[in-house]
């Protein structure tokens, strides 16, 4: 066992990053890849478009037949056909003719540009089909540029070309891009499945009728939520009593995870049957952290039946604790399992707009509303402080640090907000 002195919240992250590793690859159908992060260069095998094709439905026309085209003069072409997406013009487009061609359509030979319909003489409405319907000749009115309209082969993607890099992470975009390559899955970092455990003689599991004297579990899912949104597999365990044999057959059954999360009894000082299972089952540390909410928490790891060492944070009991320690230390532990690169959050300089008192010496995170007026952004708080209060989480978009060295932050003074969520708008 080991009682540091108080360390900061940059050395607890550090220690943690320091023993949490990127899991390995898995190969995984591209629609089930969504937020999962790239394990390799992906090069496509393919060439996008594939030939040059018109972006606008109309005539591709070899643009020096309409020089000088104009409504009150234009030119005529003859029509030799038509063409959709999905088929090739096989003649060539002779001067002095045109061919009727749809959006997506390849250039057919001989044409260099295209002349959208609302630039000719011919009537909207119509689709395809008219050249059959006999329309042979077309006006022009507007003379078209040299590749006007025309999209060139390769102008989206090169064959052999590197189109994401390994660390890429797969948003609605990337998961499209890879199906625009033919690529029906794809290696990624595998999401880290994560147990959580809450502990305490006093909690309730929802569904139970309500006791007096307890109260609902909320640590096992707000973690869960945060673990989810991190990327990770929360897998929920339920409430262990405070007793050695419950505390101890909880952590045993977590221990087929990537990662351990309990919460509650990691006060230094008080004795707790939880702090004494931890030590027992695995190699913790138990940490006093400069920074409110949050200043306990355990940080080790468990060897599991398989002999893997899987690592274990035990965030402090109060609602508001759990959720902010896990903000500070399990998001970058779960964005490193996952391959991500960074785990910051975006911050704003924002003029505070009431007193924010800190007292004891540590980073304080106040939870907050930042919001955007005249170009300026000003943050004030969401109630109440206390780290059992979680209503002040929920109404929070922001993380307000006060540091360690700052008694107080006066109105009018600047802060660093921590964006949890988009600032509120001016309207
Ligand atoms: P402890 O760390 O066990 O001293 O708990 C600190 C505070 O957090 C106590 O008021 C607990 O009742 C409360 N608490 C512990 N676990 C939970 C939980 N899962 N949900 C809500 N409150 C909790
Ligand atoms: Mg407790």
């Amino acid at each position: 066992m080991n009682f540091d002195g108080m360390i900061s919240v940059e050395e607890a992250r550090a220690r943690i990053l320091d023993v949490v590793r990127r899991l390995a690859p898995e190969t995984k159908p591209i629609a089930q890849a969504l937020g999962q992060v790239l394990a390799e260069d992906v090069v496509s095998p393919v060439t996008i478009p594939p030939l040059d094709n018109t972006a606008m439905d109309g005539y591709a026309v070899r643009a020096a037949d309409t020089d000088g085209a104009s409504p009150e003069d234009p030119r005529t072409l003859r029509v030799i056909g038509e063409v959709a997406a999905g088929y090739l013009f096989e003649r060539e487009v002779t001067p002095g003719t045109a061919v009727r061609i749809m959006t997506g359509a390849p250039i057919p030979a001989g044409a260099d540009a295209i002349v959208p319909f609302e630039e000719t003489d011919e009537p909207p409405g119509r689709t395809f089909g008219a050249f059959a319907k006999g329309r042979t000749e077309v006006g022009v009115f507007k003379a078209a540029a040299p590749g006007a309209n025309v999209r060139r082969a390769g102008e989206d993607v090169l064959r052999g070309s590197v189109v994401m890099r390994e660390g890429t992470e797969l948003r609605a975009a990337q998961i499209g891009v890879l199906a625009s390559l033919g690529k029906e899955s794809v290696s990624v970092y595998r999401r880290p499945v994560v147990a959580i455990i809450a502990t305490g003689d006093e909690l309730l599991d929802l569904g139970q009728p309500a006791v007096e004297g307890h109260i609902y579990d909320a640590n096992s899912y707000s973690v869960a939520a945060l673990v989810e949104e991190a990327g990770g597999i929360p897998r929920r365990l339920g409430i262990a009593r405070d007793t050695v044999e419950e505390l101890t057959a909880k952590i045993r059954a977590g221990l087929d995870a990537d990662l351990l999360i309990t919460s509650a009894g990691v006060s230094r000082g008080d004795y707790d049957v939880v702090k004494d299972v931890l030590l027992r089952e695995g190699e913790v540390d138990f940490w006093t952290v400069r920074m409110k909410p949050g200043k306990p928490l355990a940080f080790g790891t468990f060897r599991a039946p398989d002999g893997r060492r899987v690592p274990h944070i035990g965030l402090p009991g109060n609602p508001v604790s759990a959720m902010v320690t896990f903000e500070l230390f399990g998001r970058p532990a779960l964005y490193k399992m996952t391959g991500r690169g960074g785990w910051e959050r975006p911050t704003l300089r924002v003029t505070v707009e009431e007193r924010v008192e800190n007292t004891d010496g540590r980073r304080f995170l106040a939870r907050a509303i930042v919001r955007e007026r005249g170009g300026r952004y000003y943050a004030s708080l969401t109630g109440p402080q206390g780290s059992g209060i979680l209503t002040s989480m929920a109404l929070a978009n922001a993380l307000v640090v006060c540091p360690e060295d700052v008694p107080a932050l006066e109105p009018g003074d600047e802060a660093e907000a921590i964006m949890l969520g988009p600032v509120v708008g001016d309207g």
